[in-house]
């Protein structure tokens, strides 16, 4: 019998999110209830092995709306968008359904909130990234973007005494800190969240890949390039005195970069079979027995939209467990339409309003983090 010369660490909670699955389950679903094509504002989620998987079964992805056919049906993507976006859609006829995470939802509603009363607010994140974009969009004449603490430094605001900041969901913890800080500096009297914008799942990957990167030399990272916690996940690895590397596939993985016990994570758009092959890939490369490094256990569900889950009911697509009571919910809501019927079944006498596209901010089930 060979004794394994070296541990592979596999981190716990990695890959997929609550978020993730949810918009990975929307799409699925509004290709079984709608039937294909189904149109996807941008990458569902940032990860190609998804994407691939999606639109091999008829999803079509566009970053304009121009693209997509009066009355189509549209979804949006995880990351948000901005009430622009929604507004175009409406005014092209388009059928949309809303696969934005709860958790980016939560920061617009913020966003709204603070413009409001009258704040201007700062949003801390990465300008160019799609999530911040959507936010912004909520209150662009009162938003300003930071991405560092010298942006900070360099901010003049008309009224320093009304100021908030916010953030995308998906920053290195230690760096939001360290801005947070010079933010506070500046602006005594800055209103922040009640609960941290960084969501539950940035924060539990970023905290194992530290404790890992403490026993491992080197950090295996699965996700895409254009991952924003991805690659939150490398930087922390490297702050932590890891040699980390961002590999999309088994197939990135260097002969070279296999020494001593190694450690591997997912980013939040991660599926579960491509960290399996790079596993599986390591111990073609060496000697390794593989471990988990479980620092927390996620029990996180965010349920579908009423809408898309009336309609499922009604057609006989199954979902999962977890939906049951919002998709009975869902049917039992004045105006939900379903497919193949004029009108969905009323609890009561009058149209009311149509349900959103998404379960209202009071709706979210965050069973545990
Ligand atoms: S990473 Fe966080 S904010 Fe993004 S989809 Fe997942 S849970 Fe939501």
């Amino acid at each position: 019998m060979t004794i394994a010369a070296h541990t592979l660490y596999l981190a716990a909670p990695r890959g997929f999110c609550a978020g993730v699955d949810r918009a990975i389950d929307i799409v699925d679903m509004a290709l079984q209830v709608y039937g294909a094509p189904i149109y996807v504002r941008h990458e569902i989620v940032h990860n190609r092995h998804v994407v691939d998987a999606l639109r091999a079964k008829g999803a079509i992805f566009t970053d304009d709306l121009a693209d997509v056919p009066r009355g189509a049906v549209v979804i949006f993507s995880a990351h948000g968008v901005s009430p622009g976006v929604r507004a175009e859609a409406a005014a092209r006829g388009l059928k949309a359904l809303d696969a934005t995470c709860p958790l980016v939802t939560k920061v617009h509603l913020e966003a709204l909130r603070y413009a409001r009363d009258g704040f201007t607010i700062v949003l801390i994140g990465h300008r160019n990234h799609v999530e911040v974009q959507g936010t912004m969009g909520e209150a662009p004449d009162s938003t300003v973007v930071v991405e560092t603490a010298a942006d900070v430094e360099a901010l003049t605001l008309e009224d320093p005494s009304r100021v908030a900041y916010i953030s995308q969901t998906t920053l290195s913890v230690d760096d939001v800190r360290a801005i947070v800080e010079a933010l506070k500096r500046k602006f005594p009297a800055i209103r922040e969240p009640a609960k941290a914008d960084i969501c539950y799942a940035t924060q539990n990957r970023q905290d194992a890949v530290k404790e890992l990167s403490r026993r491992c030399k080197v950090i295996l990272v699965v996700g895409a390039p254009t991952s924003s916690n991805a690659n939150r996940l490398v930087e922390v690895a490297a702050q932590h005195g890891a040699r980390a590397y961002l590999i999309e596939a088994a197939e990135d993985i260097r002969r070279e970069w296999i020494v001593g016990d190694v450690g591997i994570t997912a980013g939040a758009s991660t599926p579960e079979d491509v960290v399996q092959a790079c596993v599986a890939r390591v111990r073609a490369l060496g000697n390794y027995r593989v471990e988990e490094f479980r620092l927390v256990e996620e029990r996180v569900m965010f349920p579908l939209p009423g809408e898309l889950l009336a309609g499922a009911k009604a057609k006989g697509v199954a979902f999962a467990a977890g939906n049951e009571r919002a998709a009975a919910r869902a049917s039992a809501e004045p105006g939900v339409r379903q497919p193949g019927a004029a009108r969905a079944p009323r609890a009561g006498s009058g149209a009311g309003p149509a349900q959103p596209a998404a379960e209202p901010a009071a709706e979210f089930r965050i069973r545990h983090h």
